[in-house]
């Protein structure tokens, strides 16, 4: 789909969102050369209205936003961007400008299951981590069969605490787990997903 951006007037609204996170970061409008601007450069620039002319998002703050993909929407009226935010993209300095903070708190799963490889194929004396993948692939699976057991004590109680420590005992458990099977986790999503389908 291409843009007429003589029919839209010129400026077309463009919502900028977190390629990682999903977030909707920003709406701002784009005309063809802030649309070309930002696919030649890189970065995600508009046309602000305030200030007549091109803005490319982070000229001062240095807060840019680098583009990671663009799509021109069913009609070819509006455009969404995708992104990575070098730092908070809105004046005020919060995260997005709709009130919501940009962290994925899933996200962090990504993080951890990166230390636990880097703990498998690094090992060092005084990690925890290490020290289970130096037991082997049954010990781990036992380990993971105790926390199971331990958070279904602690779901026929009401302390939240506990409960939350063991869900993610038994969380890390399964990930170290799945790494010393040499499985990744986006391969469990993939059962669970096909089983979805059904
Ligand atoms: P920046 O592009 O981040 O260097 O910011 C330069 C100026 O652009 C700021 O002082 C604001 O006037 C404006 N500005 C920055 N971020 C936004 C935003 N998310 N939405 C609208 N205006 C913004
Ligand atoms: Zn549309
Ligand atoms: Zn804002
Ligand atoms: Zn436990």
């Amino acid at each position: 789909m291409n843009i007429d951006f003589n029919k839209m007037n010129h400026l077309v609204p463009a919502i900028v969102q977190d390629a990682l996170s999903g977030k909707v970061l920003m709406q701002g409008f784009m005309n063809e050369e802030a649309l070309a601007k930002t696919q030649e450069s890189g970065m995600v620039t508009f046309f602000s209205r305030s200030k007549n002319r091109l803005w490319t998002k982070g000229e001062t703050s240095g807060n840019f936003m680098e583009l990671v993909s663009v799509t021109v929407d069913c009609d070819g009226d509006s455009i969404l961007i995708k992104a990575n935010p070098r730092g908070p993209v809105c004046h005020t300095g919060a995260d997005t400008c709709f009130f919501e903070e940009n962290a994925s708190k899933t996200g962090f799963i990504d993080q951890l299951r990166s230390i636990i490889k880097d703990r498998k194929n690094n090992p060092n004396d005084s990690s925890y981590t290490a020290s289970l993948f130096a037991r082997g692939i049954n010990k781990i699976a036992q380990k993971v069969g105790e926390e199971a057991v331990e958070i279904v004590i602690e779901a026929k109680d009401d302390n939240k605490a506990l409960f939350l420590g063991e869900a993610a005992d038994l969380l890390f458990h399964y990930l170290v787990l799945l790494e010393a099977k040499n499985y990744e986790l986006d391969e469990v999503m993939e059962v669970l997903m096909e089983r979805h389908k059904k």
